[in-house]
């Protein structure tokens, strides 16, 4: 086999197999992300690239590892799913630590983990989701590092406002999904800049 056949065996191979397809319902896991974004990832779906593949690929292949490290110490119990609303709202967890759910996250380099135990909005948001649903306590984020292999854990405890605040946001997105009404930007990051009015411009002679 050639060297540049061999890659696009695995690229193709990868594409795939990475568990990257397009979801066909809201994920808890991007609850905490801009209503808007969240209605777009189910109503206007785009194809992942190549590139985003690959990424997930890995991400994915890295946190089955860490599981197998859970496993040998006999601590790891399976993740639990979480369906909403005849499924159009899924939540899946990694796995279950004793009482607490799991959530395991790979991030490219050491410098991307978690400093003095905060989380990313994001994270901070689908973990309190997910405690909210199973109606747990705690739930264990355990971080891992590709570069260096650093670990790192921040124990999230259930915060009832957040899960209500949720619930709110929940409902809105499912009813804006069921009636195919693309919500406003929530983060302030995706205001439309107004379409130029091109009639005015065209001079006609
Ligand atoms: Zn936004």
């Amino acid at each position: 086999m050639r060297a540049n056949d061999l890659k696009d065996a695995l690229m193709n191979w990868t594409v795939l197999n990475s568990g990257h397809q397009n979801r066909e319902y809201i994920g808890l896991s991007g609850i905490g992300d801009c209503e808007m974004l969240i209605y777009d990832r189910v109503r206007r779906p785009e194809k992942p690239s190549v590139d985003e593949h690959l990424k997930f690929k890995v991400g994915y292949e890295f946190e089955a590892l860490v599981i197998e490290r859970l496993k040998a110490l006999k601590v790891y119990q399976a993740g639990e799913v979480i369906s909403l609303a005849d499924g159009l709202v899924q939540g899946h967890t990694d796995g279950r630590i004793g009482g607490d759910i799991l959530e395991i996250k790979s991030v490219p380099a050491g410098r991307f983990l978690p400093v003095e135990g905060k989380l990313p909005h994001r994270v901070f948001w689908q973990v309190q989701a997910y405690l909210h649903y199973l109606e747990r306590q705690w739930c264990q984020v355990l971080y891992i590092a590709r570069d260096t292999g650093a670990i790192c854990t921040v124990g999230i405890r259930y915060r009832e406002e957040i899960g209500q605040e949720i619930e709110a946001r929940v409902a809105r997105v499912v009813a804006a999904v069921l009636n195919y009404e693309r919500p406003a930007c929530s983060c302030g990051h995706h205001l439309e800049t107004p379409q130029a009015d091109w009639a005015t411009t065209i001079q006609r002679r």
